[in-house]
């Protein structure tokens, strides 16, 4: 689904991405880890069109993302074009970014009503669907700041997930949640992935990460140092820098 081949990214003198490649068939769960600064959030948010790349390049479905070829050379798409290419992708930010003064429904079905012109019925049935599905159907008429951070992670989701998109990407999900909410948002996300909905997911929590994930990259320095099936990777790592990192986060 996603091909990510060789990509740098440069701010100022600083490189966050130093050469990343990353694969991710249909329906496959890759977790993200690695220590702060390591590019993990630059890698997802140029696959998601937010930061252009300095080299390389990203296909979605077999798609060059950002590019174009004209007369024979490579040029920027239209911004046009490449919030097209976005919105075939949802990403979920660690701070929940509802809007403050939408229902929960509204919240949902919002960009499917105004961005994709769907009925809004259909929408709104489907809304109330994907709340049944993360646990808050009596949630709807609600708004943002009458749920607990746990509760507008999960609509959050669900809002990514009424997009219809061919990959979900995650930027430490869970990061900004008190301890006891964040089991209920790896059981929506443990949800999607047995549905088999292909995901990136950075996360600190290396038991998710064991548990769903397919295949596990470790980061540091801009680079992928470490890539492998969860369980053999985690268990015994086979650099010092991973076995470092893990025993500083379990
Ligand atoms: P964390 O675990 O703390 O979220 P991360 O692995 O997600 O870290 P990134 O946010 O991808 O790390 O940052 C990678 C490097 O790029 C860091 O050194 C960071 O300071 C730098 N960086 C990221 N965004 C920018 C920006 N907009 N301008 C300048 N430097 C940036
Ligand atoms: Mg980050």
């Amino acid at each position: 689904a996603l091909r990510v081949r060789g990509i740098r990214k440069n701010f100022a003198d600083h490189t966050a991405l130093d050469g990343v490649d990353l694969d991710v068939a249909e329906g496959e769960v890759v977790v993200v880890i690695g220590p702060s600064g390591s590019g993990k959030s630059t890698l997802i948010r140029c696959v998601h069109q937010l930061e252009t790349i300095d080299a390389g390049a990203i296909y979605l479905d077999d798609e060059l993302l950002g590019y174009e070829r004209r007369r024979g050379t490579l040029r920027p798409m239209s911004a046009r074009r490449v919030a097209a290419q976005r919105g075939r992708m949802s990403m979920v930010f660690q701070q929940f970014q509802l809007i403050p003064h939408f229902t929960v429904l509204r919240n949902i079905t919002e960009a499917p009503v105004r961005v994709h012109g769907r009925a809004k019925a259909e929408a709104e049935a489907e809304a109330r669907e994907l709340l049944r599905r993360v646990g808050l159907a009596d949630r709807a008429h609600h708004y943002p700041r009458q749920l607990s951070g746990g509760q507008q992670q999960r609509v959050a989701i669900a809002r990514a997930v009424a997009a219809r998109p061919r990959v979900m990407l995650f930027d430490e999900p869970t990061s900004a949640l008190d301890p006891e909410l964040v089991d209920e948002v790896l059981g929506v996300m443990r949800g999607l992935a047995a549905e088999g909905m292909t995901m990136v997911v950075v996360t600190h929590e290396i038991a998710f990460a064991r548990e769903v994930a397919d295949r596990c990259v470790f980061m540091e320095a801009g680079r992928i140092v470490e890539s492998g099936p969860p369980d053999a990777m985690l268990t015994s790592p086979r650099t010092a820098r991973l076995r470092a990192f893990l025993a500083r986060h379990r």
